[in-house]
């Protein structure tokens, strides 16, 4: 699992970012990729990058806002060319079904797969199954923005093949079954049970991904316990009077939602051409008082999301 950023700019591309948009990489856990948002000029992002648009299954767009939704039009065509027949659900809010059939049709282009549409209108769960659940809660910003979290499903623990192996136990078809918690006989009559040889659970993983937004409740809310969270800094610390009134985030603003969260680490993205050059750096430098355990992504950045057992890279 890990996040890949194909833009990072707020409101309009600058030479050094593209507008928004982030990749959450399943291919080890699933053999698909997530996208959210879709700025302009995002398929050509995903050229450079290591994504693969056949392997998209699910787009969710936090707002409609152009820098996190012009993108949908010329990427969907594209994937007809590199995924034919294979499905794509896009996820958003009220007015993205509308955005995408219009320009489709509009345009006279025709997808050679099935693309279903969810226009979002609660806040809650969006989407589970066996292994994931994704819920979004609404944010602070001129027009409804989603914010949304990702949670892995536990996996079972390691079995302890070493205290097997001392009983005298090969490995073989058995430990799968006793992986599974089951109890198995042995043909000299010993019963063993599986849950006896079994690690802890181990504790699936959080990723939050929020849409533009002024620091607020139902971000934190989104974020607690996160073992990633995605956040917009549009601007410096010294701008957050602004930055509020427009329904944007500073970086300080973004960090404190890292700290009231419980948040394990933080990603700023979504950041002002007005920082280019080596300005970014002041906001990952303000966030990072409040909040340590804080990086800034430029485009092509890849944070992996390691598993919560393992040490943070
Ligand atoms: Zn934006
Ligand atoms: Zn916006």
């Amino acid at each position: 699992m890990r996040a890949v950023f194909l833009g990072t700019s707020a409101g309009l591309p600058t030479t050094e970012r593209n507008v928004t948009s982030i990749v959450l990489d399943l291919t080890a856990e699933r053999g698909k990729l997530w996208m959210f948002d879709c700025g302009e000029g995002t398929q050509h992002q995903v050229l450079r990058m290591p994504v693969k648009l056949s392997r998209l299954e699910f787009i969710f767009i936090t707002h409609l806002h152009g820098d996190h939704a012009f993108g949908l039009p010329g990427l969907l065509s594209t994937r007809s060319f590199q995924a034919p027949g294979v499905p794509l659900h896009i996820f958003g809010p009220p007015g993205v079904a509308r955005w995408v059939h219009t320009a489709l049709e509009v345009s006279g282009s025709h997808l050679s797969y099935p693309l279903d549409v969810t226009e979002i209108t609660e806040a809650g769960e969006v989407f589970s199954d066996a292994q994931f659940r994704i819920e979004c809660a609404w944010l602070v910003h001129p027009l409804p923005c989603l914010g949304y979290r990702i949670t892995e499903a536990d996996g079972p623990g390691s079995l302890k093949a070493d205290a097997l192996h001392a009983l005298g136990i090969p490995p073989g078809p058995l430990y799968s079954r006793l992986k599974q918690g089951e109890s198995v006989t042995l043909p000299d009559g010993r019963v063993i049970h599986g849950a006896d040889f079994l690690e802890p659970p181990r504790p699936g993983r959080i990723v939050t991904i929020l849409g533009d937004t002024a620091p607020c409740n139902e971000a934190v809310h989104l974020a607690t316990g996160a073992d990633l969270l995605v956040h917009e800094a549009t601007f410096a610390a010294a701008e957050a009077e602004s930055a509020h009134a427009f329904g944007h985030s500073t970086s300080v603003g973004a960090a404190d939602t890292a700290r009231r969260a419980g948040a394990r680490r933080l990603v700023l993205t979504h950041i002002s051409a007005r920082y280019s050059g080596d300005g970014w750096r002041q906001l990952l430098d303000e966030a990072r008082t409040v909040w340590p355990d804080t990086e800034l992504a430029h485009d092509g950045t890849i944070i992996e999301v390691p598993r919560r057992n393992a040490p943070i890279s």
